[in-house]
């Protein structure tokens, strides 16, 4: 079975982004709170199946763990109040694209982040969407201020009560930061990229896995820098005395496969152990074009796996398939539970 364990709603109707919208303008004017909007099944349908049900289909993986469009999740936008309702209407929307197409999708949720409040607020919103909705993950953003980095590292012990509730309920979190209002950075060129890179170098100067040892964390976007500059982090690492990064943070932390062409993927594959890599596209959306060098999609990340020359038919299958069912130890259960089966 081919598991893509980072997709987003990105296909959503336009009535939905048109509700956000009119819920910051409600926001800034302190008027009524609109009611949310009315969207059918057929609505949802007709977007999302020429989209990312499309190129599941074609390029033969079999489910998506999903969640809500991340450059919108906007924890720094309004407070924290409006970060709860937006967070919850986006959350029960994937649910009900699980039920929609429950051979297809398997929840993550985004979490009520707001700058300055402690993120225990979202712990109610994670038991929520596991314990009722059948989510097997979250997405925890590092930097809700969205490119200004105003919160302490993920390694402080404001984040330890998540922690605990993760560690409690057995749901990795992908570090996932959201769009940028900082007019520095680009949201998925540089911002994703820095949040990625930023979040593994807290994690190599902390000891946050001696505090939570079946914690677990998935870095997107191919972990960032991290696989290209490893010898440098495992240089820094030496200089602090820090213990080798095998040992230190390989229990913990993993990457992701959205690199969008064949010599990254060889590189990462090359400086990660296959234990750590898990398969992931992160289609539709951060990368939409067709490569003129290969004709293919550049977010077509399975052709990548399929392509290496470096990984072995046994290193494929942890990429594929058995890495994301350890990272997400409630995935098993899931994938059972809503039927899902390997086509090919
Ligand atoms: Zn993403």
């Amino acid at each position: 079975m081919i598991i893509d364990c980072h997709g987003h709603y990105t296909s959503e109707p336009p009535a939905f982004i048109e509700f956000r919208k009119r819920q910051i303008v409600a926001f800034q004017e302190s008027s009524n709170v609109p009611e949310p909007p009315q969207i059918s099944d057929d609505q949802i349908r007709e977007k999302l199946e020429p989209a990312q049900l499309k190129f599941q289909r074609e390029r033969g993986t079999e489910v998506t763990i999903f969640s809500p469009r991340a450059s919108a999740m906007g924890h720094h936008v309004g407070d924290a109040k409006l970060s709860a309702a937006w967070t919850r209407i986006c959350n029960d929307m994937i649910h009900r694209i699980v039920n929609l197409y429950p051979k297809n999708f398997i929840g993550v949720c985004q979490l009520p982040q707001t700058p300055g409040v402690p993120p225990d607020n979202c712990i109610p919103e994670l038991e929520r969407c596991v314990k009722e909705l059948g989510f097997v993950g979250c997405n925890l953003n590092p930097d809700p201020s969205g490119g200004y980095w105003k919160e302490p590292p993920l390694t402080n012990k404001w984040w330890y009560p998540f922690y605990e509730k993760m560690v409690e309920l057995e749901v990795p979190a992908m570090v996932h930061v959201t769009g940028t209002c900082n007019p520095a950075f680009h949201t998925t060129g540089s911002h994703y990229i820095n949040g990625d890179t930023t979040a593994f170098m807290q994690f190599l100067t902390s000891d946050l896995f001696k505090d939570f040892p079946t914690l677990k964390f998935v870095i997107p976007h191919g972990g960032g820098a991290v696989p290209y500059h490893w010898g440098r982090y495992r240089g820094i690492a030496q200089d602090m005395k820090r213990p080798p990064l095998k040992e230190l943070l390989l229990h913990n932390v993993y990457f992701d496969t959205c690199v969008y062409h064949q010599p990254g993927i060889d590189c990462m594959t090359k400086v990660i152990p296959s234990d750590n890599i898990l398969f992931a596209s992160e289609m539709v959306g951060a990368v939409k074009g067709i490569d003129p060098e290969t004709g293919h999609y550049f977010d077509d990340t399975r052709r990548y796996i399929d392509g290496s020359t470096i990984l072995t038919a046994e290193d494929k299958k942890k990429i594929f398939e058995t890495n994301a069912l350890k990272v997400y130890p409630r995935l098993a259960k899931q994938i059972q539970h809503q039927g899902i089966a390997a086509t090919a």
